[in-house]
């Protein structure tokens, strides 16, 4: 999707009701955090963010509907095959998925995973590579294409969990990676999650920290709002009143350090600066818009030149800084089926 031309107004207070109550407790008190206005191709409208003060999670409002919102995830929301430096990339994507093994198998060594949200299908095949009986699912057909051309032992379905008859008590893991804050009502799904897996099964969220360093320096500008996609905002708090309310217990939540937060710190910092948001990402993707004029380009090229070497060092320090005192920018949850 492209947000290349939001303009945002910064409004607290609870001076607009909301037409959505909260997803998590059902509350209908809650407080405007953001207003963010849309104007691009794809949507042009005006978005509140809001916090339940009841509970304290925070929600898009209003939601879009299914409909609406799938025609918002287009091919490049999950891979792009015009990356530059493609041998750094792979070298990148191959050490996350590494360390993502590596931190779950201090909670679970084997057995049966199903990846909700597998997109290009690179976890799952790292996964099955490494053992694992491994199944991805997404909505995205091209998804699902684009994972299935590698060959591996995994398998990728398309649809939802409704679509498919899984046996309950059957998983060893279950994993949501950057998943979660796109689903507007959490609740049905992670109970359904409860149900799939074994006892002593572990289910692993990721999300990006609302409460986190970087959303607060950022502010509406901050790259894991992602409006209208992420339908609701996460804190450590509430990640964990969600997982609890499900049934899941002994419940961890982890900082990441350095997986995502340096890159959005940066993106989200430079995008106060840049004529056209989401420039950097646009530029490493090959999707600079082409209604962009000369001196435009020539003005954004320049910012990123002069402030990209000297923010990236500091966006490292500030983002590992903020894990170790745990206000990071994006969270990861272990939680375990008694
Ligand atoms: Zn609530």
């Amino acid at each position: 999707m492209s947000v290349h031309a939001m303009n945002v107004a910064y409004a607290p207070g609870p001076d607009a009701l909301a037409t959505e109550d909260c997803p998590l407790c059902d509350g209908s008190r809650s407080t405007l955090l953001h207003r963010v206005t849309l104007k691009s191709e794809d949507i042009a409208r005006t978005f509140e963010l809001r916090k339940c003060q009841d509970c304290e999670l925070v929600f898009v409002d209003p939601r879009l509907s299914d409909s609406e919102l799938v025609k918002l995830y287009d091919e490049d929301f999950y891979f792009s095959t015009q990356w530059p430096y493609q041998t750094l990339a792979s070298w990148v994507i191959d050490f996350i998925q590494t360390s993502r093994r590596h931190r779950i198998e201090q909670h679970v060594r084997s057995g049966r995973l199903l990846d909700i949200g597998s997109g290009d299908g690179r976890f799952v095949h790292h996964m099955a590579a490494n053992g694992w009986d491994a199944t991805g699912i997404d909505f995205s057909p091209a998804a699902r294409d684009f994972a299935s051309q590698f060959s591996s032992r995994a398998r990728f379905l398309v649809g939802s969990l409704e679509d498919y008859d899984f046996r309950p008590g059957r998983l060893d893991l279950i994993t949501l990676w950057q998943v979660l804050e796109h689903i507007g009502e959490p609740r049905p799904l992670l109970h359904r999650c409860h149900d799939l897996l074994d006892r002593g099964g572990v289910l692993v969220v990721s999300v990006p920290n609302i409460e986190g360093f970087s959303s607060q320096l950022t502010g509406e500008r901050w790259w894991g709002l992602d409006v209208p996609r992420h339908l609701v905002h996460y804190s450590p708090g509430t990640l964990r009143r969600a997982l609890d309310q499900a049934g899941f217990r002994d419940i961890r939540i982890r900082h990441q350090l350095l997986q995502y937060d340096p890159y959005a710190l940066l993106h989200s910092s430079l995008d106060w600066v840049f004529t056209q948001r989401h420039f950097l990402s646009d530029l490493a993707k090959g999707h600079v818009p082409s209604d962009m004029d000369a001196r435009d380009y020539a003005y954004n090229l320049g910012v990123l030149l002069l402030l990209g070497p000297m923010l990236t060092p500091v966006c490292v320090m500030t983002a590992t800084a903020s894990a170790c005192l745990g206000r990071g920018g994006f969270i990861e949850a272990f939680a375990r089926r008694d």
